[in-house]
């Protein structure tokens, strides 16, 4: 496996694989989880090579933001896409990625970047954009494999993928879970033994979402005040918003007609998170 630090040496480098076929991406801010891992073997099964990056985007967080705290082990990364038979990881610094001096593209997420996860972080979807577009570029043409875990970004990425025409194929992927239902996180590592044990209630939330949606309920505020109930009565949770969003243009929606997604995040005292569900026709429907 090869260990980049350059965009010159990852743009040689995969230049060189497509040659052979297709290169599988999975971008990343590090801190491996089994919710990536699920990407990279996706990928792995998908594309001639895979390619996973490890950059933590200070573009995507504002000033009040957990940037230092983000948490980073590399080295444990490294060994980890090691064993997963990732081809080549790409560790870039800064500078690598945003160049001193060259104006990179800023696409703009437009209304909806400034909604939901862009309500309390401000400037993020921007950041997150810039990154992608960037990582994209260097790359060159790939199939990038993204987390439906966050719903908001991949909905973004999506669209700019398409606005801009990028020779990339996004492929999004299934959350994966805790037995408890929780999404896996880089920031779970943060919650505390009582934190962790109640922090199950986001899914319990779309859970009963789900389940109110297939016996048949069609009125968006029914579903969100069940999942705002739900995470109300869960002592260390503050809600921070409850919403069932069309999967086609991630705006809130008063019916739930398809595609609909319900979308949570609350506060802990000591992690920020977010979760989502696609929300299931009717059961006589089908
Ligand atoms: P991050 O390192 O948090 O930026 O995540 C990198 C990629 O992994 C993103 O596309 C995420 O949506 C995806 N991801 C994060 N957590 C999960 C999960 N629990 N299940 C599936 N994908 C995930």
């Amino acid at each position: 496996m090869d260990l980049i630090r350059t965009a010159d040496d990852l743009r040689h480098l995969t230049a060189a694989w497509r040659a052979e076929g297709e290169v599988g991406f999975v971008p990343t801010m590090g801190s491996l989880h089994d919710g990536h891992a699920s990407l990279i073997r996706r990928a792995r099964s998908e594309a001639a090579r895979t390619l996973v990056s490890i950059f933590v985007n200070p573009a995507q967080f504002g000033p009040a933001e957990d940037l230092a705290a983000y948490p980073r082990d590399e080295d444990r990364d490294v060994e980890r896409c090691r064993a997963l038979g990732v081809d080549a990881v790409w560790a870039p610094p800064d500078e690598e990625v945003y160049p001193p001096d060259v104006a990179l593209p800023e696409p703009d997420p437009g209304p909806v970047g400034e909604t939901f996860e862009g309500v309390g972080r401000p400037g993020h979807f921007r950041g997150v954009l810039k990154v992608v577009h960037r990582l994209f570029d260097v790359t060159g043409p790939c199939r990038a494999y993204f987390g439906e875990k966050d719903a908001q970004q991949l909905f973004l990425v999506v669209r700019m993928v398409r606005e801009r025409n990028l020779p990339v194929t996004i492929v999004p992927c299934a959350t994966v879970r805790a037995t408890d239902g929780l999404a896996y996180s880089s920031r779970n590592a943060r919650l505390g033994d009582e934190e962790r044990e109640e922090a199950g209630c986001l899914f319990l939330a779309l859970s009963e979402a789900a389940e109110r949606a297939r016996a048949g309920e069609r009125d968006a505020a029914i579903l969100v005040a069940a999942m705002g109930r739900e995470i109300g009565a869960t002592p260390l949770a503050r809600l921070d918003y409850a919403a069932v969003v069309s999967d086609e243009t991630f705006e809130a929606t008063d019916r739930v007609t398809e595609p609909v997604r319900a979308i949570v995040a609350a506060r802990f005292p000591s992690a920020r998170l977010i979760d989502n569900l696609l929300l299931p026709r009717p059961a006589d429907d089908r």
